[in-house]
């Protein structure tokens, strides 16, 4: 079985998408993690994520060591990964990976939730249960500003929201796998929700879908 958990940024698909792994035992990928690794690995080449030529050769020479880079979680990297994420080629070097864990998930776990932007719509179009999360830009931006002070970094309410309109504005407006909920997808509106309400409304749908199989 494939779960895919899309949606915007801090929206809380990544809690979800853990949760649920953790609770069917399913194998999980973070595909941010892999766009995030491609934009730092451009920047730290003293090249702009933006550099078609750059963010494709990192994609395609991209190594386990990238996938492990503690900046990976920043705010740099999330900026340069919306950079390069909106370069097709670059998606294009990135889809083998993905599919291929979905299709066969490591440790021979018996399904996979894929978290990102575009794995109902793109990546796996036949996804079992497709969950689609999202939050008002103003609840995104308290939470990104409590996580990051609560890992002790300094930042200041104006910057993380413009950051994140700025990235919304690239995801959704990109011509390539905008971010966008495939026809199918459950909608989940996070925004008043706890994480405990959130995977027990996801899990409702996917039971649902479950008793369709
Ligand atoms: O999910 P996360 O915030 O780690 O993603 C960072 C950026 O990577 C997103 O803003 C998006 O531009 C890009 N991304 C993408 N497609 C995915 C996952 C992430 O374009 N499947």
């Amino acid at each position: 079985m494939i779960i895919s958990v899309d949606g915007s940024a801090a929206a809380g698909k990544g809690t979800l998408a853990r949760r649920l792994a953790d609770h069917f035992g399913f194998a999980l990928l973070d595909t941010g993690l892999l766009y995030r690794a491609v934009g730092l690995r451009t920047l730290r080449g003293g090249t702009d994520p933006s550099n078609r030529e750059a963010a494709i050769r990192s994609a395609t020479e991209l190594t386990e060591e990238d996938l492990r880079d503690p900046q990976l979680r920043g705010d740099e990297a999330a900026n340069a990964a919306s950079k390069v994420g909106a370069i097709p080629e670059v998606r294009a070097a990135l889809l083998d990976f993905q599919r291929r864990f979905a299709a066969s998930p490591p440790a021979g776990a018996a399904g996979a939730v894929l978290d990102g932007r575009d794995i109902g719509t793109v990546v796996c179009p036949d996804a079992e249960a497709k969950l689609f999360v999202t939050a008002s830009l103003e609840v995104r931006a308290a939470r990104r500003l409590k996580e990051l002070r609560e890992r002790g970094r300094e930042a200041i309410h104006s910057r993380v929201l413009r950051d994140m309109q700025e990235r919304d504005r690239r995801d959704s407006g990109r011509d390539v796998a905008p971010l966008e909920p495939a026809e199918d997808a459950f909608v989940l509106d996070t925004s008043e929700l706890d994480p405990d309400a959130v995977f027990a409304e996801a899990l409702k749908f996917i039971k649902s879908r479950q008793e369709r199989l």
